[in-house]
């Protein structure tokens, strides 16, 4: 295997692996290892260039190290990428190259799923390296959805408190763009919360589950985000808050499970201009990542997590706090605690 160190400013290790045996492509940069070892998924793409692939990989693990800074888990930031087709060239031996590339950190790195990445393949790479997460144990992870359905419901709370003076979410609506595994899984927890819900997805299926199931109310998907309500719920796509949607936007309160709603960071600031609340997506959608850190610390346990993913509520409370008091845009405010969190992990060290 071919190793090279790629210096970049800013990042604690960055490394390309290339095997010309199995194909592998593979660049792995840890970002910030203050409060641990950097952790973050595989992401397995056909990208046209190398460059490419380092523009994501680094992009990636920075975000990481925010969203587990704030997830409050001892953990950096850390991602990796193979550059492969996902259905045409990933192979089980690229797999397990992959694996002793993340063996040869020596622990700097734990890696886990991503997209084009599936459960069997980090079977293989957990078969050369303890260092992966999220691989099924009895009792112990799994299926991720309704944990950060729950982390959302709070954030939820906490977002109708600071910005509806609500202390309940009885008739609070609420528009869910996406019903898949988390917007279903929070329609069910909004519902019995007594909130009065629209829901929209391209798949008619689940729209008709959502309206039987919890009396929703069906819109397309460009109507959502439009929809007459007190909070919209991004839990499809990233993106959908942009340029052009924000101009269509009436609720006071943006919070949901997708990653990367912002199309844009000056999303951040035109939300706050407009006076919608904005819940940071890494911040409200961490229940994933808080289950894998404890999952790799070994102190999993479904009460344990679920202490920690409500304590997703408390921790955007004082975002929201910080953001009206100092008059800045709630997106800058987290990322600012997550910097406060790494230098005081550095002052500890
Ligand atoms: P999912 O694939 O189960 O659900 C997504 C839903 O969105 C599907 O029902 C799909 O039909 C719908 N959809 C896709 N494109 C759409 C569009 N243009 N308009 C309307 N609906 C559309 O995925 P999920 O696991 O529920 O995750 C939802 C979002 O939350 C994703 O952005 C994901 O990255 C993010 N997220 C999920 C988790 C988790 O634990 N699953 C954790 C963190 C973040």
């Amino acid at each position: 295997m071919n190793v090279e160190e790629i210096a970049v400013d800013g990042w604690r290790k960055v490394v390309r692996f290339k095997d010309a045996g199995t194909g592998l492509d593979a660049i792995i940069a840890v970002h910030d290892a203050t409060l641990g070892p950097g952790c973050g998924g595989c992401r397995v793409r056909p990208y046209a260039t190398v460059e490419a692939a380092l523009d994501d990989v680094k992009r990636l693990s920075r975000g990481m190290t925010f969203k587990n800074a704030l997830g409050g888990i001892p953990f950096g930031g850390g991602k990796a990428v193979i550059i492969a087709d996902p259905k045409t060239q990933k192979t089980p031996e690229m797999m397990r190259a992959f694996g002793h590339a993340v063996e040869s950190l020596g622990g700097l790195y734990y890696t886990a799923e991503d997209s084009g990445v599936t459960e069997h393949d980090m079977e293989i790479v957990h078969g050369v390296t303890r260092y992966v997460a999220g691989i099924r144990e009895k009792d112990v992870g799994g299926n991720p959805s309704p944990f950060t359905a729950r982390g959302v419901w709070r954030g939820i709370e906490a977002a109708a408190k600071a910005r509806l003076a609500r202390d309940s979410l009885k008739d609070v609506s609420v528009a869910i763009l996406g019903v898949g595994a988390v917007g279903m899984a929070l329609c069910q927890l909004l519902h019995d919360a007594g909130a009065k819900l629209v829901v929209a997805d391209i798949n008619e299926a689940s729209v008709k589950e959502a309206v039987q199931r919890f009396g929703a109310s069906a819109v397309s998907p460009e109507d959502c985000i439009g929809a007459d309500v007190d909070i919209f719920s991004p839990c499809a796509l990233g993106g959908s808050i942009n340029k052009d949607s924000i101009e269509r936007l009436k609720a006071k309160i943006v919070a949901g499970a997708a990653n990367n709603q912002l199309l844009t960071p000056d999303m951040d600031a035109a939300l706050h201009a407009r006076g919608v609340l904005y819940a940071p997506d890494y911040v409200i959608n961490a229940a994933g990542v808080i289950s894998v850190g404890l999952e790799i610390l070994g102190t999993w346990t479904e009460a344990e997590l679920t202490r920690r993913i409500d304590a997703i509520g408390p921790r955007l409370a004082s975002i929201f706090e910080r953001s009206a008091q100092t008059g800045r845009p709630t997106g800058a405010i987290a990322d600012e605690m997550a910097l406060e969190v790494i230098a005081n992990g550095k002052k500890a060290a």
